[in-house]
């Protein structure tokens, strides 16, 4: 059962709650926090907490900037470390509310919130299992984060001497204490990366865990000295970082994703989810991978996704589906990394999917090939398209795309592509070191 203002109030006062940081993301994703102690517990639980939201990005203008925080009790968890001194840490995660007492529509949350109760009037509930991958790197002399690795650890090897397997048993151990399932936890093939996977459960449950996970891993990293990064491609010529997201849909307590009677045991509303999905993938790519960086990773080589299609079999496409069924069936988005904005990134997953229902989208047929070794004439053919290849393509598809625009609401579609236009442009104007490399001694 989900914990209550009542359960919080209790619960705190046992286990010896000192601090609370009322914890909620721009839209950016960025975990922001207010901390308050234990006294004002009450009044935040009532909603009365108030914040200036024209100092957080992407929130609001300066003349309505008065926001209130209302902490949602079921994400109440106490901070399993020991601060130095006196009583505990715990957090809890709010939805941003106006001064007039409705839902602040540019909260991340909110917009999540939005996508769940569309799904919801249609009897659907969104199931996500996220498999989240990462970087662990060594500081340099100056403490500051580097690119350096000294583990020689492949795939699932056992390696005594990475000094990340340390960390990452820690990681898991403290999530698990927040309450975390943990299902697997592993060496990926990048050197210095790692994988964590957990239990799947409803959207928003799963946005606000990817928020704390990345908390967790970063600050448990901090403490074995390490750096732990969620940037999606730190180095050139190796895998990076993908945030894959197992996807299905509930209704009336059965998998709607499975049908027994169809020949491969997908249901009619899987096969619209997945041609939703494919039909708004590349306007759901600038979410999804919002960082110029993003586009370094969707490249071929690395079993990262760089065109639009979908198998039972191969990993190359964009969406797999495991060959399990019944309460297990569900399908592998591949795109996303963890730079999104969970919340964003599960809403309009969840509202292209829902689109492809009510419109009977078709997807294609499957492809069951390696993509990759087509020639571009077969992948035509075929009418296999790709992902955008950069930042500002995906953000063009973005302003294209009414189903994924009315998904974020007004106020995040552009504040988000004012943003992301910004970042776009102050990357172009750099001479970045592949020209230097490349032209200097040329020219
Ligand atoms: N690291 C790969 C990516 O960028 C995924 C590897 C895997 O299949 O787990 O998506
Ligand atoms: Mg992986
Ligand atoms: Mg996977």
């Amino acid at each position: 059962a989900k914990l209550t203002a009542d359960d919080v109030r209790s619960l705190a006062k046992e286990l010896g709650v000192k601090f609370i940081r009322l914890q909620f993301t721009d839209i950016f994703g960025i975990l922001k926090n207010v901390a308050i102690t234990v006294e004002q517990l009450g009044k935040a639980l009532e909603g009365e907490l108030m914040f200036d939201g024209s100092s957080i990005d992407g929130f609001v203008r300066i003349e309505e900037s008065d926001m209130y925080l209302r902490p949602d009790p079921a994400t109440f968890t106490v901070f399993p470390w020991r601060p130095r001194e006196g009583g505990m840490v715990a957090r809890l995660i709010c939805d941003i509310y106006k001064s007039d007492g409705s839902p602040f529509t540019g909260d991340p949350r909110n917009v999540l919130r939005r996508a769940i109760q569309e799904a919801g009037e249609m009897g659907y509930t969104m199931n996500v299992g996220p498999e989240m991958e990462f970087f662990l790197f060594h500081m340099d002399s100056q403490g500051k984060p580097s690119t350096t690795t000294h583990d020689r650890a492949g795939y699932f090897d056992l390696a005594p001497v990475d000094l990340g397997e340390g960390a990452r048993r820690d990681m898991v151990l403290i999530l698990e204490q927040m309450g975390f399932e943990i299902e697997a936890s592993h060496h990926e093939v990048g050197s210095g990366q790692h994988e964590i996977d957990f239990k799947y459960s409803d959207a928003l449950d799963i946005a606000d865990k990817i928020v704390t996970f990345k908390f967790v891993v970063r600050t448990t990293a901090q403490r074995h000295g390490l750096h732990a990064t969620f940037m999606p491609k730190p180095i050139y010529g190796m895998a990076g970082s993908g945030m894959h997201t197992n996807q299905s849909l509930m209704k009336n307590d059965e998998n709607a994703f499975y049908d027994p009677t169809s020949p491969d045991g997908l249901s009619r509303e899987c096969k619209y989810y997945v041609g939703g999905l494919m039909s708004h993938a590349k306007a759901i790519t600038a979410i999804t991978n919002p960082a110029v960086n993003s586009y370094k990773r969707l490249v071929s080589g690395f079993e990262a996704p760089v065109y639009i299609a979908w198998s039972g079999q191969n990993r190359s496409p964009l969406i797999r589906i495991p060959a399990k069924r019944g309460m297990s069936t569900r399908i592998e988005f591949r795109s996303p990394d963890p730079s999104c904005n969970p919340y964003l990134a599960l809403a309009v997953c969840l509202k292209a999917g829902i689109d492809g229902i009510k419109n009977k989208i078709e997807p294609p047929a499957p492809c069951d090939r390696n993509i990759y070794e087509m020639t571009m004439i077969e992948r035509e053919r075929l009418g296999i398209g790709s992902l955008p290849e950069s930042l500002q393509e995906a953000i063009k598809e973005l302003e294209k795309d009414q189903v994924i625009k009315e998904a974020l609401g007004d106020h995040v579609f552009h504040r988000f592509i004012e943003a992301k236009k910004i970042e776009w442009d102050r990357y172009r104007i750099q001479v970045h070191p592949w020209e230097t490399e490349e032209y200097l001694a040329k020219y």
